[in-house]
């Protein structure tokens, strides 16, 4: 078994240390023995997502946004809505999920229109919305860092990933992140998996599921995880 990852944006989308998601995943995978490879897809190339099992795409601000939007919409964007519609896996994590929306209001008033994997739009705001949060989801709460001025806002019959219990989210009315098929977005960052294991062997298994059929991982210990987890989730809930 191979779990086959492509890391969009590698180049551009790297803020935050959100790379320590593919480390996660690859470890997680690692001490199954259950092989894992990953390909960067940077700008400039045009994307063929036809092997992958997991699509990966980073943070970003602003400016980030700005540089790519002309390569998403040319070289990306068609490719990872039938990517998504097929079911196969994304990741993506605060100015890379606001790149999975329709479009963006920047904080200048201006429109990128985006990759409308998911039916969502984001606005970029003044304000920053900084510091440890805590959602919860169908695999436990999670708990991570969210550190950004853009709100987005969900289409009608698009789900979020949680229910906030502290903190701002995806515009600060109670929600979390979106959930679509297989695609998971968040502004979760650092980064969001390794504390949250639940919710890495979920990504895990919803990417191995639809190659290899419907798999069931091995339980892993977990201990410094959970540790880590509920030091912070007993932070956020005093
Ligand atoms: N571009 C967004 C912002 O600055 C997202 C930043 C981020 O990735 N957290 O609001």
């Amino acid at each position: 078994m191979e779990l086959k990852i492509i890391h969009l944006y590698p180049d551009v989308m790297n803020l935050y240390g959100d790379i320590g998601n593919i480390i996660c995943i690859k470890k997680r995978l690692q001490w199954r023995g259950i092989d894992c490879s990953v390909k960067e897809i940077g700008l400039g190339e045009k994307a063929d997502f036809s092997e992958a099992d997991l699509i990966f795409i980073g943070s970003g601000r602003e400016e980030e946004q700005k540089t790519l939007h002309a390569d998403l919409l040319e070289n990306k964007a068609g490719a990872l809505r039938c990517a998504a519609e097929a079911g196969t896996s994304i990741l993506a994590i605060g100015g890379g999920f606001e790149l999975l929306g329709k479009y963006i209001e920047l904080s200048d008033g201006s429109r990128l229109e985006l990759a409308g994997v998911l039916d969502m739009h984001t606005v970029g705001g003044k304000s920053r919305h900084t510091g440890n949060y805590m959602f919860s989801t169908a695999f436990g709460k999670v708990v991570a860092f969210e550190n950004h001025s853009g709100s987005t806002y969900l289409g009608e019959d698009l789900e979020s990933l949680g229910k906030i219990e502290k903190g701002y989210g995806n515009n600060g009315e109670g929600e979390e992140g979106a959930r679509w098929k297989n695609v998971f977005g968040s502004y979760g960052h650092g980064s969001l998996l390794p504390k949250n294991p639940a919710l890495c062997d979920e990504i895990i298994r919803a990417a191995l599921s639809r190659r290899y059929g419907e798999t069931e991982l091995a339980p892993l210990p977990d201990e410094a995880e959970k540790r880590a987890h509920s030091y912070m989730a007993e932070r956020l809930e005093k």
